[in-house]
């Protein structure tokens, strides 16, 4: 099956002149472009549902994706010549044997290859939420200079296992990673972000030092440029929250943060996840960081 999908998926992309890279890990078939081909100047997007539309592959969605979609500039700037992974967390549809295979996590522990995520008491799910917030995200970071690879290329299908996600930024010999999440907390009065720092990362401790400094570099950011407060039930009010069970983050080589942007439970945050002027100074605010992390 995986020709004839995959030769539809490279007419899709040939159509719309898109070098979108799908299988970049070992024994698995080249969509479009391999590591080894320079991706091409794409047209220019306005909104985020060109994007979206764009890279809807026609994949079916019963196993995991490999591999993540790049992207090229779309500017010049100062992310000129950096590469940047941006990861919308979980996937965009749920199937309950993916979400149940169990893959490597780092520090000896297994991890689920995703789970389903969370939703706001609407239906407003969160791998939605993390899709739209990326795809502004991506915007801005072409629109600077940077070639962009995205974790998964559509919020319609299933994307990349979470260690296949770490393993993707590695192959790309990525800068940073970004990833998105919104929590999911009952707690009575839980709400605001946090960001989860990894304990112990593959790219060992200069790695670690430096997404910390992504993490708490992006703290003040979002809170300042989002009115987003910070969590009031994880980090005891750092809204720092290091682990050692994220595989995308344990996994990495590279320096790599994790975002919990609110709380989907919580009235007062949902109207600001719920909002796309909000999404948009979440993704300011991102790119600014990831800016300021790689200057100089
Ligand atoms: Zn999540």
């Amino acid at each position: 099956m995986r020709s004839l999908r995959a030769s539809r998926t490279l007419a899709g992309a040939a159509a719309l002149g898109l070098a979108v890279c799908l299988a970049a890990s070992a024994g698995a078939t080249p969509m479009v472009a391999t590591a080894a081909v320079p991706v091409v100047a794409l047209p220019a997007l306005t909104s985020s549902r060109a994007l979206a539309g764009m890279l809807v592959s026609p994949l079916a969605a019963n196993v995991p994706s490999k591999g993540g979609a790049t992207l090229a500039p779309q500017g010049t700037g100062s992310l000129t010549g950096r590469i940047i992974v941006v990861d919308p967390g979980h996937n965009g549809i749920y199937r309950k044997a993916v979400n149940r295979k169990l893959v490597a996590a780092g520090n000896g522990k297994k991890k689920a290859c995703n789970s389903s995520g969370t939703a706001t008491n609407a239906g407003f799910a969160e791998h939605k939420f993390n899709w739209k917030v990326a795809v502004e995200l991506v915007a801005q970071l072409r629109a600077r200079g940077a070639t962009v690879v995205l974790t998964r290329p559509n919020d319609s299908g299933t994307g990349p296992c979470v260690n296949e996600r770490a393993a993707i930024g590695n192959r790309a010999k990525a800068d940073l990673v970004v990833s998105i999440h919104a929590d999911g907390s009952y707690a009575a009065g839980a709400r605001g972000f946090h960001l989860i720092i990894s304990k112990t990362m593959v790219g060992g401790s200069t790695t670690e030092a430096r997404s910390k400094a992504l993490a708490v570099d992006l703290r003040s950011r979002i809170a300042k440029q989002t009115g987003m407060p910070r969590s009031t039930y994880i980090g005891k009010g750092t809204a720092l929250s290091p682990r050692s069970d994220i595989a995308g983050l344990n996994l990495s080589k590279i320096p790599a943060v994790m975002l919990e942007a609110g709380n989907m439970r919580n009235k007062a945050d949902v109207k600001l996840l719920t909002s796309a002027s909000w999404r948009l100074k979440l993704a300011h605010a991102l790119a600014d960081g990831v800016v300021a992390a790689l200057k100089g």
